[in-house]
């Protein structure tokens, strides 16, 4: 479910910080996994994760992967998600893998 257009300003990140900048909602486009930190996400949640990843990528070339961090990474002691139990191995192999990315 898209709750905000991607080239709308979203509530997501709160209090913020990337690479130095801060209030990442200002620049930044969040995705959502419903889930928790105690539980391995779906297998569906990694395809659809890997889709809206990709279409991204083409929608918006300054986007790249050394700039998709968790919410956790951007808001650390305050956030959490994705959690210990995302597969950020999985995910990062998957990305690698579409024929857009090089
Ligand atoms: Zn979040």
């Amino acid at each position: 479910m898209q709750f905000v257009p991607f080239d709308k300003r979203a509530w997501h990140a709160g209090k913020s910080e990337f690479r130095g900048r801060e209030v990442c909602n200002d620049f930044s486009i969040g995705i959502e996994l419903e889930g928790t930190d105690d539980g391995p996400y779906e297998d569906i949640q990694y395809r659809r994760l890997l889709q809206v990843t990709a279409a991204l990528l083409v929608a918006y070339p300054t986007l790249a992967l050394d700039r998709i961090r968790g919410h956790s990474d951007i808001a650390p002691g305050r956030k959490t998600d994705p959690g210990p139990f995302f597969d950020w191995e999985r995910y990062r192999r998957g990305l690698a893998a579409l024929p857009l990315v090089s």
